[in-house]
């Protein structure tokens, strides 16, 4: 069992050396020191209230007793008075108080008996039986004196009551009771003393005993209430007020004490690391919802993209928010899946490679992520090395993410750290792998839209546009009349029938694609080229003369008839063309542009094929003959 001190060296090092006494545990010593305290305080006080009895006893048995000697001598006194006057003047009157004083004397040597009671000691009683035995002789001598007064001479009374036998007895017979007196007062006086002073000692220790009790008492009220409970309860108040606040900023001093104050201060620590961590986690699912937000903005933003430029403005835009530490390249495979092209790029790569193969990404030959200069965990991929440049630290993290929609690459996103940054844990990299897979969902569907959007206005065969592209040119430029005048090349193949029936339906193919090639060529950006149908083909020239359309019929004709074709090692000779040509000046006169065209070209066939025939000059012709006929 632990001793009181321990008590307050707890309380005193209530801070600095943890304590192991707890409040409770404090307080229930105190309580228990303070009863005792109180009880021997209490035994104190009843002893030396006894004392206090004592000693009033010994003053009042001094008092008595001194009294009765009092009596006893002045009661001898009066009567050897009495006596003495009795015998001197023969008044009755004298004899009565002798007498008187005799019934008092009986009275008195009762109380004598009573001294005994009262615990006289040995000594006394010798000398108060020496008081007695004198009163008696002295009683006696007088009281015969008395008797014999009235027969004896009257001298000799006198001499019996005034003489040296009387006055010896009388003077013993006083002697003695001073004696008594004396005796009396050195034992009461002895034993009041004596009294006083243990009344003195046990008031003083009760005394003590209640201002100990006192500092006990006051001691854990300050240590208890003020140090240990108050002051560290004001302390958490602000603390708890804070962290109300969800201010968890609060710094909350560790206290390892281990009382109840010390319990409290855990528990606000444990719930201000609760409040840390649910703030951080709160900060992290905002981060998350928002990394959701913004990759669910970019795939509505991929999913309304009409081109690749369009696409990776997207990706440039979204990556560097979604994935703010990572540099990134967005390359795209060509068709023939042999090369990467860079179609975009964002927050400045260090590697910077435009193109390379598709050989040269591990990623891309196994066909899932590939991580390189990772802490040398894997083999890096060869284009990275190709794509530093000079003082690019090679360390530098890649994270090589293959573009695939339904089985097929067709791209590859790159992304590096950026100096300062890590590279992205595990649940980031879920989200790279989530963009790279909708990136590549957008990028096969522009593909495959650009490949429906050929097939739809282009013929298959000769790559032109087709007949519907030509008619909604025509309807635009009817509509708009921009780009007028718009002159109009109608080119059909001669006696292509004949190339279908010698040498078969491919060479008549080939023949087909090889004049369409050099339609193409020839004409280049001053017009657009389609296929009318068949062996047909129609050329739209916009804002030219009459004769430079003339002149570019005259040139592509020429051109194709003086090139010689083959075709599976058979030479397929001279392929000729005719041309009709038609314009129209005013956006009226485009409905009828094909079907002029078509004359002339008509025409150019009637005239032998292989020339140029123009609408005007047709016109031309048909007016001189009228004017002939
Ligand atoms: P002309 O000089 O009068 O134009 O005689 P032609 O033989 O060129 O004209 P014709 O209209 O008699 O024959 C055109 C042939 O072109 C008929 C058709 O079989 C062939 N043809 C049409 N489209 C294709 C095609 O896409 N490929 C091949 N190989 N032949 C085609
Ligand atoms: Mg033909
Ligand atoms: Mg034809």
């Amino acid at each position: 069992m632990r001793q009181t001190p321990f008590i307050l060296n707890d309380l005193f090092n209530s801070k600095a050396q943890c304590p192991a006494m707890r409040i409770s545990e404090i307080t229930n010593w105190a309580y228990a020191v303070t009863v005792v305290l109180t009880a021997l305080s209490g035994g104190a006080f009843i002893l030396s209230s006894q004392s206090a009895s004592v000693e009033r006893l010994a003053i009042e048995e001094r008092q008595t007793l001194g009294d009765l000697g009092e009596q006893l001598a002045l009661g001898a006194e009066e009567r050897s008075d009495a006596a003495r006057l009795y015998v001197m003047t023969g008044e009755a009157r004298y004899l009565d108080v002798f007498r008187g004083d005799e019934s008092e004397e009986n009275r008195l040597d009762g109380e004598i008996v009573d001294i005994r009671r009262f615990g006289a000691t040995a000594a006394e009683l010798s000398v108060l039986t020496d008081v007695e035995a004198a009163a008696q002789a002295l009683d006696k001598l007088e009281k015969d004196t008395i008797a014999a007064y009235p027969q004896s001479e009257k001298s000799a009374v006198q001499e019996a009551l005034f003489g040296a036998d009387h006055e010896r007895l009388q003077t013993g017979l006083l002697a003695n009771i001073d004696r008594f007196r004396e005796l009396v007062s050195v034992r009461t006086d002895g034993a009041v003393a004596d009294a006083q002073a243990k009344s003195d000692w046990w008031g003083l220790i009760a005394k003590t005993m209640l201002a100990i009790t006192a500092v006990v008492f006051l001691s854990v009220l300050y240590f208890i209430l003020r140090r240990r409970v108050a002051l560290p309860l004001v302390h958490m108040t602000g603390i708890v007020s804070r962290l109300a606040r969800q201010d968890y900023a609060v710094e909350v001093p560790l206290d390892v004490r281990r009382d109840e104050i010390g319990d409290m201060n855990q528990a606000i620590h444990v719930f201000r690391e609760n409040g840390l961590e649910r703030e951080r986690l709160d900060a992290e699912r905002r981060a998350d919802q928002r990394t959701k937000d913004l990759i669910l903005q970019m795939m509505h933003r991929l999913q309304a993209c009409h081109a690749e430029a369009e696409l990776a403005e997207v990706v440039s835009c979204f990556s560097p928010q979604i994935f703010p530490e990572l540099a990134g390249n967005l390359y795209v495979l060509n068709d023939s899946r042999t090369q990467l092209t860079k179609v975009g790029a964002w927050l400045e790569p260090r590697h910077a490679t435009d193109a390379f193969p598709s050989s040269a990404c591990w990623g891309l030959r196994r066909g899932r992520p590939h991580l390189s200069y990772h802490r040398a965990e894997d083999i890096a991929c060869p284009h990275l090395v190709q794509g530093a440049g000079e003082g690019v630290a090679e360390e530098i993290a890649c994270l090589c993410v293959p573009l695939t929609a339904q089985g097929d690459t067709i791209g590859l996103l790159c992304f590096e750290e950026r100096e300062g940054h890590a590279m992205a844990p595990e649940n980031s990299r879920l989200y790279l792998e989530l963009i790279a897979e909708n990136i590549g969902l957008a990028v096969a569907n522009l593909q495959l839209r650009d490949r429906l959007m050929k097939l739809a206005v282009r013929d298959a065969l000769t790559g032109l546009l087709n007949r519907r592209c030509l008619d909604e040119a025509l309807t635009k430029f009817a509509r708009e009349g921009s780009g007028l005048p718009v002159s109009c090349l109608m080119i059909d193949i001669d006696r292509f029938k004949h190339f279908n029936d010698e040498f078969g339906h491919d060479a008549g193919d080939k023949v087909m694609q090889y004049v369409a090639q050099i339609i193409l060529d020839t004409v280049g950006s001053a017009g657009t080229c389609y296929r009318f149908g068949g062996e047909e083909f129609t050329v739209l020239l916009r804002s030219m003369s009459d004769k430079d359309v003339f002149e570019l019929a005259e040139r592509l004709r020429e051109r194709i008839a003086t090139t010689p074709l083959s075709h599976g090692g058979r030479i397929l000779g001279l392929v000729s063309v005719s041309i009709g040509v038609a314009e129209a000046v005013s956006a009226g006169a485009i409905s009828t542009l094909v079907t002029r065209a078509d004359a002339a070209l008509y025409e150019a066939k009637s005239r032998g094929r292989n020339q140029t025939v123009t609408a005007r000059a047709m016109v031309l012709a048909h007016d001189a003959e009228r004017v002939v006929s």
